[in-house]
């Protein structure tokens, strides 16, 4: 039996489906910045309880956006966690501002309790990052930002649909970033990203900085970047959006239940309290035995990853930066992400679970 990690490619009812939407796409004439651009933004604002959304060509550049619509750039700092895909890192150092990078915890998320030894005069902000699809710890981060002035910002794109008590992905602090690359939860058919917020003020400034600083199309008021959205893309998110919660969020939790009551006890799972909702973009195990257990896995046709086994401090631009990653560079060597993707069959995954008990066995 082969277990691929993602199956990108849509059945054959979605295939469908996403022809109808290209054919009315593609004959309306409007490729970029058509009326779907505008209905995305009113419901994932909604979906995300927000006031407003922009949808942008990618996660990295809805990243790199909302940092510099909360005001950050040169001579600033910007705390985040050390492990991330890098794309977090590197939209920090897009506004002119400097990284700085904080430990985990074992739930993978920034370590709130490691922030203090990293603030300085300069911190401007945290960039918390929602990783594997689990929120971070904001009871605590929270309440942290706002006794020491700093900004929160979210970065989402790994976890859309995903909560905790209060706390909704996407809605997290003055302004959320989000992925819907191929690979993510809420994955477009190419490169998207969308930018969730409440306060009126980022408006215009947001809209501007998509389409190269300029208001009117031809006016430029500051140096911005070219980050619409297709037409097409956002056709296809709003299409998936509407069938989020019982086509990906459910079976995705239904299969890391499965994972859960299967796993033998050699490997840590990932644990979920009452209060959480996970999107599981990836069900992410730790074991001491990784890479044989990877290994072997790989032998018996399983695909599994590794995000990431670089840290974002360990990064060649980023290795001079201040970090406190001490855990992280521990757990790094840990961990690993089994196929949790909406396609999969019980089977498969019970397939994945007999294979690590014999591993352990
Ligand atoms: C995927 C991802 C991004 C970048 O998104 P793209 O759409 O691939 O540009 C940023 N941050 C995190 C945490 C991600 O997982």
């Amino acid at each position: 039996m082969k277990v691929p990690f993602l199956s990108l490619a849509p059945n054959s009812k979605e295939l469908d489906r996403l022809t109808e939407i290209t054919r009315e796409v593609l004959s309306g004439g409007q490729l970029v910045m058509g009326a779907a651009v505008f209905s995305f933004e009113s419901e994932i604002a909604n979906f995300a309880g927000r006031r407003h959304a922009l949808a942008v060509s990618s996660g990295s550049d809805a990243v790199f956006l909302a940092l510099k619509a909360a005001g950050v750039g040169p001579g600033d700092e910007v705390i985040t966690t050390s492990l991330s895909w890098i794309a977090t890192a590197n939209a920090i150092a897009r506004t002119g501002a400097t990284p700085i990078f904080c430990d985990i915890d074992d739930d993978l998320n920034l370590a709130v309790s490691s922030l203090d030894e990293l603030l300085s005069r300069r911190t401007k902000a945290v960039l918390s990052v929602d990783f594997t699809g689990r929120l971070a710890n904001y009871e605590e981060l929270v309440p942290y930002c706002t006794n020491n002035g700093l900004l929160l910002v979210e970065d989402g794109s790994q976890a859309f649909g995903a909560s905790r008590g209060n706390y909704k992905c996407g809605g997290v602090g003055i302004i959320s970033a989000i992925s819907h690359n191929p690979m993510k939860v809420l994955a477009g058919t190419g490169e998207a990203g969308s930018v969730l917020y409440d306060d009126d003020q980022f408006k215009e400034r947001l809209e501007m900085l998509r389409y190269n600083g300029t208001i009117m199309k031809e006016e430029c008021r500051e140096v911005g970047i070219n980050a619409r959205m297709d037409t097409l893309q956002a056709a296809v998110l709003l299409f998936r959006l509407k069938t989020f919660q019982s086509d990906v969020l459910q079976p995705r939790l239904r299969n890391a239940i499965v994972y859960d009551t299967h796993l033998p006890t050699e490997v840590k799972r990932p644990s979920r309290t009452g209060q959480e909702i996970h999107s599981y973009y990836t069900y992410t195990v730790r074991t001491e035995l990784r890479d044989n257990l990877k290994a072997f896995l790989e032998d018996n046709g399983i695909e599994t990853k590794i995000q990431h086994p670089i840290l974002m401090g360990d990064q060649k631009p980023f290795v001079r930066s201040r970090r406190v990653d001490r855990h992280a560079q521990k757990l790094k060597g840990e961990i690993l992400s089994l196929p949790i993707h909406e396609k999969l069959t019980q089977d498969q995954i019970f397939y994945t679970c007999q294979l690590i008990e014999k591993f352990f066995n």
